[in-house]
Formats: C-alpha cells, sequence, structure tokens
C-alpha cells in the first residue's frame, strides 16, 4: 500500500500563488495496517474464545484453553452498563470489566483525534471499507445520497444509541442494573453471542447479508447510519483537539480532499474539520498536493501528526490502558472454570433468557 508523499517543489498558481507541491514517492498507508493488524487481533480472539467454549460443550477433558478478556468488545451494551456501574459504585464491575475498559478507550481515543477508533482500530469499520470499496470499483459510484435522504438515515444511529441510554441510565436503578450484571444471563452474554452467530438463524442470517449489500452498495452504510458505537465515538470525538485543519494560505482550492473524502465532508470549503462522520482517515491530507494545506493537528495548524505518529498514538493508547487494567488486576472476569462447567452446560434454560432487559429470578447461588 503507497501514497504520494512530499519533497518540496515551489509552484504558482494561475492567481500568482505561490505553493510548495509534494511529489510522488512510496509511502507506507500505516492506517491500513494498522486496520489490518487490530483485525488480525480480532480474528485470533475469536478463535481463542471459541476454543474455549467448545472446550466445556465437549466435556471438558484436557487442559483448559484461557479466555481471551478481549472478547468482550463485542459487548458494548455490557460496556455501557459498566460505565453506569462505574458511576454508581466506583469500581469496575467484575463480569465484563474488559468491555468498559474498551468502550472508555474507543471514547478516549475518539476524545482526541476525532473518530480514530472507528477508523484506526474497528475491524467492522474495515471490513466495511473494504466491501465499499470493492462495490465502488464494480459500479463505480461514490455513494453519495441527496441530503434529505442522507440525514435522516444518519440520525438512525443516534436514535438507537439514545434507547440505550435511556434505558441504561434512565429506566433501571442501581439495584436493577446489579441484579442484571450479576444475573446468570449476562455472566454467559458473551457465549450467548458466539452462539447466536455459530447457529445463526436465516433471519438474522439475511439481515446481516442485506447490510453488507447495501454496504457494497452505498460506502460505509453500517457505520454512517447505524452503529451506536460510532455514534457514540461521533458524540466523543466533537471535544478533540486534534481536528483535520485546513490552511487557507496554503490551498489551491484543486477540490481534491472533496473528491477524496470518503464521509462527502466539504474539506475545501473549511478551516477545521468538526464533523461527527469524520474518523480521521487522512485520505483528504493524501491527496492534498500542497505542503502544509491539510494537516491532522490542534488549532492553526499546531502539532500535526502525520499517519505514523497517529497509528503510534492510537495504538500505544490502546496497549498502555489495556496494560494499566491487566496490571491492576481489571482485564479478566471473577467467573471461574468450575462456574463456565456448569453454566454452558445448563446455558439454553430459561434462567439464562432475558426479556427486554428483564431477567428471571435468581439467587445469588444461581
Ligand atoms: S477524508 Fe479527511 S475529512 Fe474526510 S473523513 Fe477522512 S480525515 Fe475526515
Ligand atoms: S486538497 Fe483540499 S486543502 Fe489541499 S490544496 Fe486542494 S482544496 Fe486545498
Amino acid at each position: 500500500m503507497t501514497t504520494a508523499t512530499m519533497e518540496p517543489k515551489t509552484l504558482t498558481t494561475k492567481s500568482g500563488k505561490t505553493w510548495l507541491r509534494r511529489t510522488a514517492k512510496g509511502q507506507t498507508d500505516w492506517r491500513f495496517w494498522s486496520q489490518a493488524f487490530w483485525t488480525a487481533i480480532t480474528i485470533w480472539i475469536g478463535w481463542e474464545f471459541y476454543r474455549f467454549v467448545k472446550f466445556y460443550e465437549s466435556g471438558a477433558v484436557g487442559v483448559e484453553p484461557s479466555r481471551p478478556p478481549g472478547v468482550e468488545a463485542f459487548l458494548p451494551i455490557s460496556g455501557l452498563l459498566g460505565i453506569r456501574d462505574w458511576f454508581v459504585s466506583g469500581a469496575l464491575n467484575n463480569i465484563h470489566p474488559s468491555a468498559t475498559i474498551i468502550l472508555g478507550l474507543a471514547l478516549l481515543t475518539s476524545a482526541l483525534w476525532k473518530k480514530s477508533f472507528c477508523g484506526w482500530v474497528c475491524p467492522v469499520g474495515f471490513i466495511s471499507e473494504a466491501v465499499a470499496t470493492a462495490g465502488k470499483t464494480m459500479h463505480g459510484w461514490k455513494g453519495k445520497l441527496p441530503k434529505f435522504v442522507d440525514w435522516p438515515l444518519r440520525s438512525i444511529k443516534y436514535l438507537l444509541l439514545a434507547f440505550f441510554v435511556w434505558a441504561i441510565f434512565f429506566q433501571m436503578t442501581p439495584q436493577s442494573l446489579r441484579t442484571f450484571i450479576e444475573s446468570p444471563y449476562n455472566r454467559v452474554a458473551d457465549i450467548k453471542m458466539l452462539r447466536f452467530f455459530a447457529h445463526i438463524d436465516p433471519t438474522s442470517l439475511y439481515i446481516i447479508l442485506s447490510l453488507v449489500v447495501l454496504g457494497f452498495l452505498i460506502s460505509g452504510f453500517w457505520c454512517r447510519f447505524l452503529c451506536p458505537y460510532g455514534a457514540l465515538a461521533a458524540l466523543a470525538s466533537f471535544v478533540a483537539p486534534w481536528k483535520i485543519t485546513r490552511k487557507a494560505s496554503a490551498c489551491i482550492d484543486c477540490n481534491k480532499c472533496n473528491i477524496a473524502c470518503p464521509a462527502h465532508i466539504p474539506v475545501a470549503q473549511l478551516t477545521r474539520i468538526r464533523s461527527d462522520e469524520c474518523n480521521a482517515c487522512m485520505q483528504c491530507v493524501a491527496v492534498c498536493p500542497s505542503i502544509n494545506a491539510l494537516e491532522l493537528s490542534l488549532p492553526k495548524g499546531r502539532a500535526h501528526m502525520p499517519r505514523l505518529a497517529t497509528v503510534l498514538a492510537v495504538t500505544g493508547l490502546f496497549f498502555v490502558g489495556i496494560g494499566v487494567a491487566m496490571a491492576s488486576g481489571n482485564w479478566q472476569n471473577s467467573i471461574t472454570s468450575d462456574e463456565y462447567r456448569r453454566r454452558i452446560q445448563e446455558i439454553d434454560t430459561s434462567k439464562y433468557q432475558h426479556n427486554r432487559g428483564e431477567v428471571p429470578d435468581y439467587s445469588p447461588k444461581d
């Protein structure tokens, strides 16, 4: 993966403006490698978790595989429950602590470098982009919808997020929150999720395939319109001090950034990109021919971050956050092997169902 890089060459526009031009040379596309790295980690986590569940499903004979806590990245509602519980109790719950830590790190990176979690880390974002690229290559349409269609569709992810925030922060009492977190259902929510995908029913499969087809036709369909995790990251990104910043004095109004932006943001008409759709992908920066015209930076172009610095900062923050959680004993949950053995055997019973957040009555011994 290579893109243009910069070696200055002074030129003058027709209107007499002097500017420094980048010339093309190979440069590593750090964002691609960052996304590929996190996707590979996610696949490895999925495989390890599958082995862990299979071990108990098949009688728990032999050496027990370890459960990778990173699987809780796929429990965003547990992450949100954990944040509320943290506010209430002042401590991380020990059922799905890493769900809360991963959600917290996603929000922190977004609050620093726009939605960099979506653009540099999230494997779903990576796959969505790959599907969109394949679609654009085949049908040639950039997938930009008229505003009167785009705006209502973009609001769906915020409505979904509002529903979860309302249910968790305003409908649950501290007692019902604790009851839910400790419930048999929540203790095996990660295993139920795996089983959902391993034994997927035809309706769910059609829905997922429809989303892939829509992502093929309309660039970033899932991320732009439906993902509540992305909506939360977008809200955090409004306070980000690092934003894409255009320096009008160096800009030659070529419009290349507008054409390159997958989020359809009119970069060339703005000085600071505040849009909730900017995921700091830097495709606009990569195509900009004028040195210093466009950067991911603090206001007025200060402390700009090239792509290598961005990948080191975003990935580094995740590693530091997870390392601190491990060192402080907050990464692994407190569910023992004996408990997993027992629960996986009885997971299909009514004790492990829930109805719109309501869990069946259980005693602490359950
Ligand atoms: S191309 Fe630029 S403005 Fe558009 S989403 Fe990527 S970083 Fe943001
Ligand atoms: S790519 Fe955008 S910011 Fe860069 S010179 Fe062209 S219009 Fe200006």
